[in-house]
Parts: structure tokens; C-alpha cells; sequence
């Protein structure tokens, strides 16, 4: 017999138990299904861009930094139709510790050159940026004011692979901005690292952000990053810094006495400002403008371009070379054994290399 269970007796009224609410659904069944992107062809990409499409060039530097194999071939193809539309803006590296003032500088920098009538491309090369899972350079919020104009295209740093690679990926899509009619191309790098030679191998001007006081003079000599600088600009010249700002510039432009004069005859120029009031700014532009007009004078603006194009083709090579000889198969099963053999003193290193290369030979050889 079953036993009537006593809270389901009237007199147990207050305790009788609901039903309950129906569970809520986890998928919201509104949402309609994702709507496929349109893949454009090749030409419609290329128009798109050669029209200034922001959102079809967008969708190209998303080609460009896939690592899809397809997506690399299309990339390629819109790439080389839009090489005859580029080449035709001033590409600016800038870099400064973080904290130095890139980002607010970027944005004044950016703002005044809009007003000017020009169009900006603001793009950047952070190698940490895959290992602290999104980007710290090229972020849209970094911009404010920036971001809201049309004129201005803002794109973080690609995040994959090595230094090498992104820097790369960074040079093709200068390329897609300058055919998409971007006559100004900004490429931001911390300065912390390697990322400041890869960018200068990619710019016509070099700009170094410094702050004053910090003790990054004697740095930025020890790490040959001055060298490099066609214009050192000391941030954060207001208020009770105007002075100490000052002070910096006269050593830094007593440090570059010292250093001999660059391949182009032009002599960097040592200037102090304020990105956040804006401060300065016409003269950092008027100094880069001088500099292009100079370094187009004597030749030096495009023979600095070509020896950039010719550094980025035995660069892609080496890179080639290195992804076939470590994703082949044949090296991937040898390759562990022989590093074996050369720590147990069994071969010395260089036969092991010969080796290992050989059999990447013999099996390219067989395909
Ligand atoms: P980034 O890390 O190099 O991009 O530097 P940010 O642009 O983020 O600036 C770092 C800090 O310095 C922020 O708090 C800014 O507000 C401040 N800052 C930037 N430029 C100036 C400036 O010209 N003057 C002063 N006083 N502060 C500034």
C-alpha cells in the first residue's frame, strides 16, 4: 500500500511543494544563425581597397595574418594586385618604453596630421602580445579621439608567431593601407626588445619617445636603439617638467654629437613636447617633413626603400626555409635522436646539421 506522504495533507498546506520554474533554455533560440561572410574574390577585394573600403580592407589584413594556408594564397594575390597602388605614403616607426606616452601621443600626433587633410594608418608590432593573450599595442580604447575619425585606421598588432612573422604580416598590410589611400603610416613597438629593428627595417622615419630623468638616456645608447632614431622627442614637457625635460634634451642632443653621421646626412634632431597638451606637436611634424624632403632630395628616401625590399625578401626566404626544413616529417623523426647524439658527444654538431639537412634534401628530392 503506499503511504500517502503526510505534506501532501491539507493540514501541511504552508509546506506543500511548487512546481517550480521551467528551466531556462542555455541556447537563446532567437539568435539567428550566424550569417556567413561574403569571401570576395580576389578583384572584389582589390576594388574594395583601391576605393578605400575600410571594411574590406579590414577583412584583407585578416587574410594576411591567417596562418590558413588558403587564406596566405589569397592574401598573396591581393597583395601583389595592390603593390602598383603602394609606396606612396611616409611610413613613421615610433617607440617608447611603456609609460613613455605613445598611445596619447599617437592620438595628438594623429589628430593634428587629420587636420592637415591627411589619411593615417596606425599599426603596430608586439611580439608579447600572444603571450599576454591580447594585444597591448594598436587597442582602440588606447586612441580615443582617434578612433572615432574616419580618416584614421587602427589595427592591433598580429598576434601569431615569431618576431619575424609578425613583422611581416605588419609590412604587407602597410601595403593594403597605402593602396586603400592612407598617405601616412604610423608602426608603434615597445621599446623593450628586438621589435624596434624590425620596425625600422620597415619605416622611412624613426621616431624615439623618451621621457625625461628616467635613467633611459644611457639605455638607449647602450642598446643602439638612438642609432636608429631620426628624431628623439622628450614626452611630458608640462607643468613642473618643462625644465628636467629641457635638461634631457640637451643630453641627448650632446650624446648624438658623438655618434657619426647616418648614411643619410641627416642629423636627428632632438625636440621636447606634450602629447597630452598638446604641446609641440607642429614641430615634430615640421621635423619629419624636413626629413622626408631632405632624404628625397639626396636620393637616400628611396634607396632606403629598396634596401628595406631586399632585407624582406632574404628575410621571407630564411623564414621559408626554416618552417619546410622544421615541419618536415622526416627532420620531425630525426631530429630529437640526433640532438641526442650531439649532447652524448656521439657526432659533433656540425656533422648533425649536415645530416639533418641532407634528409631534408633526399626527401624533398623524392616528392
Ligand atoms: P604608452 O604606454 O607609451 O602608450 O603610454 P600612455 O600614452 O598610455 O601614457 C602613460 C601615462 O602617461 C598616462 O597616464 C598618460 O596620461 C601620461 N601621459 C602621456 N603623455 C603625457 C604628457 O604629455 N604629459 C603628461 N603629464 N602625462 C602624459
Amino acid at each position: 500500500m503506499i503511504m500517502e506522504h503526510p505534506e501532501n495533507d491539507d493540514a501541511y498546506k504552508g509546506l506543500k511543494v511548487n512546481k517550480g520554474v521551467e528551466n531556462v533554455p542555455t541556447v537563446n533560440p532567437y539568435l539567428k544563425k550566424r550569417v556567413q561572410r561574403k569571401q570576395y574574390t580576389t578583384s572584389e577585394f582589390v576594388d574594395g581597397i583601391l576605393k578605400g573600403n575600410i571594411t574590406i580592407l579590414s577583412q584583407a589584413v585578416t587574410l594576411v595574418e591567417s596562418a590558413k594556408y588558403d587564406h596566405q594564397l589569397l592574401a598573396q594575390e591581393i597583395i601583389e594586385k595592390c603593390l602598383p597602388y603602394a609606396g606612396n605614403s611616409v611610413r613613421i616607426g615610433i617607440t617608447g618604453v611603456p609609460g613613455a606616452g605613445k598611445s596619447t601621443s599617437i592620438d595628438s600626433f594623429g589628430m593634428y596630421l587629420l587636420k592637415q587633410g591627411h589619411k593615417l594608418a596606425v599599426l603596430a608590432i608586439d611580439p608579447s602580445s600572444e603571450r599576454s593573450k591580447g594585444s597591448i599595442l594598436g587597442d582602440k580604447t588606447r586612441m580615443e579621439a582617434l578612433s572615432r575619425e574616419k580618416n584614421a585606421f587602427i589595427r592591433p598588432s598580429p598576434s601569431a608567431g615569431s618576431l619575424g612573422g609578425v613583422a611581416r604580416k605588419t609590412r604587407e598590410t602597410i601595403i593594403l593601407c597605402e593602396a586603400a589611400g592612407f598617405d601616412t603610416v604610423f608602426v608603434e613597438t615597445v621599446g623593450v626588445g628586438q621589435s624596434e629593428t624590425a620596425v625600422h627595417s620597415m619605416v622611412d622615419f624613426f621616431l624615439l619617445i623618451q621621457l625625461a630623468g628616467t635613467g633611459d638616456e644611457l639605455q638607449g645608447i647602450k642598446r643602439g636603439i638612438m642609432e636608429m632614431a631620426d628624431g628623439i622627442v622628450i614626452n611630458k614637457a608640462d607643468g613642473d617638467n618643462v625644465d628636467k625635460a629641457q635638461l634631457a634634451a640637451a643630453q641627448y642632443r650632446n650624446a648624438l654629437h658623438l655618434f657619426p653621421l647616418a648614411e643619410s646626412g641627416w642629423s636627428p634632431k632632438v625636440l621636447t613636447y606634450s602629447g597630452y597638451y598638446n604641446l609641440g606637436i607642429k614641430e615634430i611634424w615640421d621635423m619629419v617633413y624636413e626629413y622626408v624632403a631632405f632624404t628625397k632630395k639626396n636620393g637616400y628616401f628611396e634607396h632606403k626603400r629598396r634596401e628595406q625590399s631586399k632585407y624582406w625578401m632574404y628575410e621571407s626566404i630564411n623564414d621559408t626555409l626554416r618552417d619546410t626544413f622544421y615541419n618536415n616529417p622526416a627532420v620531425q623523426a630525426n631530429l630529437m635522436q640526433t640532438e641526442r647524439m650531439v649532447l652524448d658527444n656521439e657526432i659533433t654538431p656540425f656533422v648533425a646539421a649536415k645530416r639533418m639537412i641532407d634528409l631534408l634534401l633526399n626527401d624533398l628530392r623524392k616528392k
